[in-house]
Order: C-alpha cells, then structure tokens, then sequence
C-alpha cells in the first residue's frame, strides 16, 4: 500500500461532545453523562440536565461507551438536507442506549442490506480536508471493512 491516508487519530471528532475515538482507531465511543441522582444515561453528555430525573448534571460522570445501537427506522435522502451532503444518503433512527434514540447516517451503499432491529456500529469517517471525522452507523457484522 503506497497510498497516504492519514489514521483517522490524526484527526479532530467533528462533533466532539457527542464521540471519540476508540482504541482501535476506526470505531467511535459515544459520550454519555451519568445522572448523579438516579444514574440514568444522558446524551450527549454535555446536554443540561438528565432526561430522566432533570438533575442539572454539575457533578455527573462523562462516561465512553461503545458507539452503535439498534436500527429502527430508515429512509433513503435523495435531496441534500445541508450543504455539501452527499446523495443519496440513507439516515437512520438508531436506539443508541436504553430510552434514547439518536438520528444518524447509515454508511452504506443501498437499504436493501437494512433491516429494522438489526445491530449497527459507529465507525469514524474521515475528512482529511477538513482535518475532522464524523459518525457513520454500520451493519455490525460488516464494520471492520466499511
Ligand atoms: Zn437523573
């Protein structure tokens, strides 16, 4: 392999309150506060107060966790819905931790290899242009090659 693509650890999370970068140096850890009050998960973990108890979360824990979730709904964007995003995109709701559901890209080439329930996995994708990563959602059993 001559060709000089730059470990995504070289680069910045382009949403650092929400990821970082696993040890692995491809998959991301999500960044969850643990509510001091009832320990119920928030995210991301600078949101300002539990979702569950509404603690304002001044002394909670930032906790990583393995990023990834359940698939529950997805469609397929054929229209960008901000600059410079690529189409078509196919965005997905994924139960990242019990109770909360984030919205997010699923990095694959087509729906049809989608179904509802199955396990996704976020990697890093890298932007060397602009020096950051951001989160994509992969089938869990394809991850390692995406
Ligand atoms: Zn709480």
């Amino acid at each position: 392999m001559t060709l000089m693509t730059q470990p995504a650890s070289a680069l910045r999370p382009l949403h650092p309150t929400l990821y970082r970068l696993a040890q692995d140096g491809h998959s991301l850890d999500f960044l969850f506060a643990q509510c001091p009050a009832c320990s119920a998960l928030t995210f991301p973990s600078n949101a300002p107060g539990c979702m569950q108890c509404g603690d304002p979360l001044r002394d909670a824990q930032t906790l990583r966790r393995p990023g990834g979730g359940e698939l529950l709904e997805f469609v397929t964007l054929h229209v960008p819905l901000t600059p410079g995003m690529v189409v078509p995109s196919i965005a997905g709701d994924v139960r990242i931790a019990p109770g909360i559901v984030e919205e997010g890209v699923i990095g694959v080439k087509d729906e049809g290899s989608l179904r509802p329930g199955m396990r996704l996995r976020a990697v890093a994708e890298p932007d060397e242009a602009q020096g950051v990563y951001a989160c994509r959602f992969v089938p869990e059993e394809q991850g390692a090659s995406a």
